[in-house]
C-alpha cells in the first residue's frame, strides 16, 4: 500500500507542470534578428544564419512578448490612455457650438482690437478638430519599452508622420478663413483716421493677403486627401490600442470595441479612392460634408435633437465611433484603475512584512 503510495506520488510529480528557466534547452529561444531557434548554441556564441550574438537573444527572450497591462510600460499605458480621452473630447466643440454655448465663453485674446472676442469667433473653434486628432493619435503611437518587437511595430512611425500630415493637410481648411478674417480686420482697421488706427494694422494686411496670394486654399482634392490620411492614420491606430485592449482583456471582446473605428476607416479610405479615380460613388457634398475621418457636427446636432435625426447613415457611423472610443477609454482607465490598486496593495504587503522583519531581527539581536 506504501509502496503503491509512493509510486502514485512518483507519477503526480512527473506529470506536474514545470516551468523551467529560460536557460534550459526545452525552451524555444529565437534568434532576435531571424528567428533561428539557437538554444542549442554556446551563450557566448553566434547564430548560425545570421550571427548574430547568442547572448543578445537570450537576453531579449526573457522580455515578455506582450506584457499584461499591469506589468507594462508606465509611460506607455499614461499615454496611451490620455490619448483614447482626447479621441472621446473630438465632438466637444461641435456640441459646444450645438448649444451655442461657445458664444458665452470668453476666449483669450492677444491684441486691444480683439476684446470682447468669445470661443465661437476665436481660431481655437477652427483649430480644435485638428490639433485634438493630431495630439491624440501621436501619443496612441507612442514607444512601449520592455517588450519584444513586434511584427507591425512599423505602424509606430508612419502613424505618427501621418498624424502631422492631418495637421499640415488641416491647414487650408481652416488658415484660408482665418486668413479671410484677418484681411477684414485690417479693412475695418484702415477705415479708421489713421492716428487712431493700431500700429498692428499693417501686419495684419500683409499676413491676410499674403497667405491668399501664396498659401494653399481648400480645394475638394485637398478636402478628399485629408479624409483619406486621416482615416489611414486612425487605421494604424488600431494596432497600439489592439495591443493595449489585449494586454488588459481577451481577443475578442477587444476586437469588438476597436471594429467600428476599422471599418469606419476602411470604408471611408474606399470612398476617397474611388472619389480620385472620378467613379464619384458617392453625392456630390459628400467630401464637403465628411472632409474628416470624425465628423463631429453630425453627432452634435443629434444632440441638439435627439428624437429626429439619429436614424441618419452619418449620425448613427459618428455615433458608433464615438461609443468605440468611449468603449476603449473606459476599458483601459478600468484596467489603469485596478493597476495602480495592485500595485499599492503589493507596496502594502512588502512594507508590512520588512516591518515584521525588522521587529524580528530586532527581537532576535536582543
Ligand atoms: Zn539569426
Amino acid at each position: 500500500m506504501v509502496g503503491r503510495r509512493i509510486c502514485l506520488r512518483a507519477h503526480q510529480i512527473s506529470i506536474m507542470p514545470t516551468s523551467p528557466p529560460i536557460d534550459l534547452p526545452t525552451v524555444t529561444i529565437p534568434c532576435y534578428r531571424c528567428g533561428y531557434d539557437v538554444r542549442a548554441q554556446p551563450v557566448n556564441g553566434r547564430c548560425p544564419e545570421c550571427a548574430a550574438s547568442v547572448a543578445d537573444s537570450r537576453r531579449l527572450a526573457l522580455i515578455p512578448r506582450r506584457p499584461a497591462w499591469r506589468d507594462a510600460d508606465p509611460r506607455w499605458r499614461r499615454r496611451i490612455l490620455t490619448g483614447s480621452w482626447i479621441l472621446v473630447l473630438m465632438p466637444l466643440m461641435a456640441v459646444l457650438q450645438q448649444f451655442q454655448w461657445t458664444e458665452r465663453i470668453p476666449a483669450p485674446i492677444f491684441y486691444d482690437v480683439q476684446r470682447g472676442q468669445s470661443l465661437d469667433e476665436s481660431c481655437f473653434a477652427m483649430v480644435y478638430l485638428y490639433f485634438m486628432f493630431c495630439i491624440g493619435l501621436v501619443l496612441l503611437f507612442s514607444k512601449e519599452r520592455n517588450r519584444q518587437p513586434a511584427r507591425l511595430d512599423w505602424t509606430q512611425r508612419w502613424g505618427v508622420t501621418g498624424s502631422y500630415g492631418v495637421l499640415l493637410l488641416g491647414i487650408p481648411a481652416y488658415a484660408f478663413i482665418m486668413a479671410l478674417v484677418i484681411i477684414g480686420i485690417a479693412a475695418l482697421l484702415q477705415s479708421m483716421p489713421l492716428r487712431y488706427q493700431p500700429a498692428v494694422t499693417p501686419l495684419l494686411v500683409k499676413l491676410g493677403t499674403g497667405y491668399v496670394y501664396y498659401g494653399p486654399h481648400p480645394t475638394l482634392l485637398a478636402e478628399a486627401s485629408l479624409a483619406c490620411c486621416s482615416s489611414i492614420v486612425v487605421l494604424l491606430a488600431c494596432v497600439p490600442l489592439f495591443n493595449a485592449l489585449r494586454s488588459s482583456g481577451p481577443r475578442v471582446p477587444a476586437g469588438i470595441v476597436l471594429a467600428p473605428l476599422a471599418l469606419s476607416a476602411v470604408v471611408q479610405v474606399g470612398y476617397v479612392l474611388a472619389y480620385a479615380l472620378h467613379l464619384n460613388p458617392v453625392p456630390p457634398d459628400w467630401v464637403g460634408n465628411h472632409f474628416f475621418y470624425f465628423n463631429p457636427e453630425a453627432l452634435a446636432s443629434w444632440f441638439g435633437d435627439p428624437g429626429r435625426i439619429f436614424f441618419h447613415g452619418n449620425v448613427i457611423a459618428e455615433a458608433a465611433k464615438w461609443l468605440a472610443c468611449v468603449g476603449i477609454a473606459v476599458w483601459l482607465t478600468i484596467a489603469q484603475i485596478s493597476a495602480i490598486c495592485r500595485r499599492r496593495r503589493l507596496v502594502r504587503t512588502a512594507s508590512k512584512r520588512n516591518r515584521s522583519t525588522g521587529t524580528q531581527e530586532a527581537l532576535t539581536s536582543r
